[in-house]
C-alpha cells in the first residue's frame, strides 16, 4: 500500500497481489479471443468459464446465470433499462427507494423521460426502507422494485428478502444493487429471492471497470449493447478477459474467509465509531448502529464543515470522503443524508470514513487522534461554536 492512509475502501479498493498475479498473462500471453476456434482462443474461453464459475458460487446461482458487464453502473442500467423496455406491455410503473446509488436513481430519471412511471420510497432516519412502505407503492402497472443492498453513503443494510418477497407476491421482477454488499455479506440469490443482483470488481479488491449482473434464468430482460454474440447473445462485445479474470479471483478471494472478514471489520468498524464518539462531542452516527456494513462509519460533527475535515486530514495524509456529493462536482448536501431526515447544517458537516482489508488498529486510533485535533481546531474558528459556547 501506498504511504497514505487510506480510509475510502467504499470508493474503490486497491487489487490484490493475487488477483492481478492472475491477470497479468490475459494482456499478452493468453491474449486470444475467446470466440476463437484455436487454442489461445480456447485458453480463453476456458478462463471465461472458470471466472463465471467462481462468481456463479459466491451468490449460489448457476454460472449460466452471471453475464459480465463493464461494471456496476451498467450492470445497475441493464438491469433497470433493460427490464423497463422488456416489459413495457405490462406496464410502465417502477419504485425505487431515495437513497439508490446515481447508477439507479439517474437510470430512474432517464425512464421517467421515456414515459415510465417511478416512485421514490421515503426511508426512516436510519435509512431503511419500509416492508409497508413497499406493499402500499404496488400497482397493476408496477413491472420492476429495485432497492439497494446496501447503502454506499450510510452503509445501511436492508431487509432484501422481506422486500423481495412482496415483489415477488405480486409477480414483479426484483433487482438489488449489491455493489456494496458483495463480499461484506453472505449472498445467496436463491434464499433472497431476487431476480436480479449488480455487483462490481473494483469494490471487492479487483480491477476498475468489470462487474457483473445475475439475471434468474427466465427472468424478461432486453439486451442493452447489441453487437457481436458475447455473453450467450445478451451482452455484445469482446470480452475484458484480464478485468473478468481479475473479477473471479477477487470474488473467490472475497468468499473464502468471509465470517472472519466480516468480524474483523465490523470490530475495527465499531472501534473507530466508538473511539470517535466518546472523544469528540456534538457529533452524530449516521445510518443503523447494527444494520450496517461491516466497513462503514459515517459521522456528523456539528457547527463544522465536512470539506473542511477532509482538507484537513489530506494534509495529514488521510483519504476519506464527506459521502458523494462532491463526485459530481456538486456543493449540494447529499441525497442520502437528506433522506434521513438530515437538516443541510447538519449533512455538510458529515464525514464518511470506510474500512477494509489492508486497516490496521494503529491506523484507527491514529485517526480517531487527529480528527479529534482537526475538529477540535475547526470548531475554534467556528462562529456557530463560539455561539454555543457563550449560550452555555
Ligand atoms: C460503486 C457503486 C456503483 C457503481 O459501480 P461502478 O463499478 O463504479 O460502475 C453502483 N452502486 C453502488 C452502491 C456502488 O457503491
Amino acid at each position: 500500500m501506498c504511504t497514505q492512509l487510506y480510509f475510502d475502501y467504499a470508493a474503490t479498493t486497491p487489487v490484490k497481489k493475487e488477483v492481478l498475479e492472475e491477470m497479468l498473462p490475459f494482456f499478452n500471453i493468453n491474449f486470444g479471443n475467446p470466440s476463437s476456434i484455436y487454442n489461445i482462443g480456447r485458453q480463453g474461453r476456458n478462463a471465461l468459464d472458470i471466472a463465471r464459475d467462481r462468481v456463479a458460487k459466491t451468490l449460489n446461482s448457476k454460472s449460466e446465470e452471471i453475464f459480465f458487464t463493464g461494471g456496476g453502473s451498467e450492470s445497475d442500467n441493464w438491469a433497470i433499462k433493460g427490464v423497463a423496455f422488456a416489459n413495457r406491455d405490462k406496464g410502465n410503473h417502477i419504485i425505487t427507494s431515495k437513497i439508490e446509488h446515481h447508477a439507479v436513481l439517474h437510470t430512474c430519471e432517464y425512464l421517467e423521460k421515456e414515459g415510465f412511471e417511478i416512485t421514490y420510497l421515503d426511508v426512516d432516519k436510519y435509512g431503511l426502507v419500509g416492508v409497508d412502505d413497499l406493499k402500499n407503492a404496488i400497482r397493476d402497472n408496477t413491472i420492476l422494485v429495485s432497492i439497494m443492498y446496501a447503502n454506499n453513503e450510510i452503509g445501511t443494510i436492508q431487509p432484501i428478502k422481506e422486500l423481495a418477497q412482496i415483489a415477488k407476491k405480486s409477480g414483479i421482477i426484483f433487482h438489488t444493487d449489491a455493489v456494496q454488499a458483495y463480499g461484506n455479506e453472505i449472498i445467496d440469490v436463491n434464499d433472497l429471492g431476487v431476480d436480479l443482483l449488480s455487483i462490481s470488481a473494483h469494490k471487492i479488491y479487483g480491477p476498475k471497470g468489470v462487474g457483473a449482473l445475475y439475471i434468474k434464468k427466465g427472468t424478461k430482460i432486453q439486451q442493452l449493447i447489441h453487437g457481436g454474440g458475447q455473453e450467450k447473445k445478451r451482452r455484445a462485445g469482446t470480452e475484458n478477459m484480464p478485468g473478468i479474470v481479475g473479477l473471479g479471483k477477487a470474488a473467490e478471494m472475497a468468499y473464502e474467509n468471509i465470517e472472519e472478514h466480516i468480524d474483523r471489520l465490523t470490530r475495527l468498524r465499531d472501534k473507530l465509531i466508538d473511539g470517535i464518539m466518546t472523544k469528540i462531542p456534538y457529533t452524530r452516527l449516521n445510518g443503523h448502529p447494527t444494520k450496517r456494513l461491516p466497513g462503514n462509519v459515517n459521522i456528523s460533527f456539528e457547527f463544522i464543515e465536512g470539506e473542511s475535515i477532509l482538507l484537513s486530514l489530506d494534509m495529514e495524509g488521510i483519504a476519506a470522503s464527506s459521502g458523494s456529493a462532491c463526485t459530481s462536482g456538486s456543493l449540494g448536501p447529499s441525497h442520502v443524508l437528506a433522506a434521513i431526515g438530515l437538516s443541510h447544517e447538519i449533512a455538510h458537516g458529515s464525514l464518511r470514513l470506510t474500512i477494509g482489508d489492508f486497516t490496521t488498529e494503529d491506523e484507527i486510533n491514529y485517526v480517531v487522534e487527529k480528527l479529534q485535533s482537526i475538529v477540535d481546531r475547526l470548531r475554534q474558528i467556528s462562529p456557530l461554536y463560539e455561539k454555543v459556547k457563550r449560550g452555555k
